[in-house]
């Protein structure tokens, strides 16, 4: 029988307690502390490098950090199910021969326990979440004929079905196009309705900044957290960028321009 760990309801979903990691006596996170509160969205902002999957990771329970210690409602690491983690694109293996219905049901595994089917509930929970992210009509096709769109979105329903009060993206809209990006600020859209709790690693500050209720810069260590206002100023950019970031103002307020990021000159649109 695998260790779940209770929920005390009463305390944050998360609440990180001075986490430090360390690679081989290199500094990953340095004393990171912050807490979530339920049905949040929060963007987590910063440049290559600079510790956003490594503080998935450690959320997810899956990196034991140096120092300090990562507490879900409360309790610390364990096999937490509220927790999903929708990974980067580019660290799944797209040629494994599985279907789209077959990934979303690997969200219920973890429910399942050993030597169970899955059940009728099980299935209709899949098709639910198939139904939520409008990725029904391909529930038969091979996962590696998708657009990375829609491939995303896949990995949304996943966490979905495995019942998550947490999902950890990691840069879900990296190479996506407007449209699919739409597509998953959508999807957050009605997420927020069902109060869960969203944790995305982008680099698109101004995307940020627009949809999401607080962001987190991090280099090492967090820079700033708050709302756009409060963490978009100048000389936080600069602390968290070496100086590779621009504020200008335009009609509609503050645009970022990133000098070096993302291929050099490209500008963000706000
Ligand atoms: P980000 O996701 O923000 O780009 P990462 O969390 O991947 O940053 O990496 C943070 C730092 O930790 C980098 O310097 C990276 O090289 C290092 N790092 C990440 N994972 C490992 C690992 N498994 N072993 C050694 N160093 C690592
Ligand atoms: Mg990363």
């Amino acid at each position: 029988m695998q260790h779940r760990p209770a929920h005390d309801t009463s305390r944050p979903i998360l609440e990180m307690k001075n986490v430090s990691v360390r690679f081989n006596g290199t500094l990953a996170l340095e004393r990171v502390s912050f807490q979530l509160q339920r049905g949040e969205r929060v963007a987590i902002i910063g440049p290559n490098g600079a510790g956003k999957s490594t503080l998935f990771n450690v959320i997810a329970g899956v990196l034991p950090p140096s120092q300090g210690q990562a507490d879900i409602y409360g309790h610390g690491p364990g096999q937490h199910t509220c927790i999903a983690y929708v990974p980067q694109r580019s660290q799944v293996d797209w040629k494994f021969p599985v279907n789209v219905a077959d990934v979303v049901m690997m969200g219920r595994v973890s429910k399942l326990g050993l030597f169970r089917w899955p059940k009728r509930r099980d299935w209709s929970l899949v098709e639910e979440s198939l139904a939520l992210v409008g990725m029904s009509h391909l529930a038969k096709r091979q996962i590696g004929e998708l657009s990375g769109g829609q491939q995303q979105r896949v990995f949304i329903a996943r966490a979905l079905a495995q019942e998550a009060e947490l999902m950890l993206m990691d840069e879900p809209l990296t190479g996506l196009d407007v449209k699919s990006q739409e597509d998953i600020f959508g999807i957050l859209e009605k997420l927020r309705r069902l109060n869960v709790t969203v944790l995305v690693a982008t680099h698109d500050l101004n995307l940020a900044a627009e949809r999401f209720d607080r962001l987190m810069l991090l280099n090492q260590r967090i820079i700033g957290f708050g709302q756009a206002q409060q963490v978009f100023t100048p000389e936080l950019l600069n602390e968290a960028y070496s100086g590779s970031m621009r504020l200008i103002e335009t009609a509609n307020g503050m645009m970022v321009i990133s000098d070096t990021c993302c291929g050099g000159g490209d500008h963000v649109h706000a």
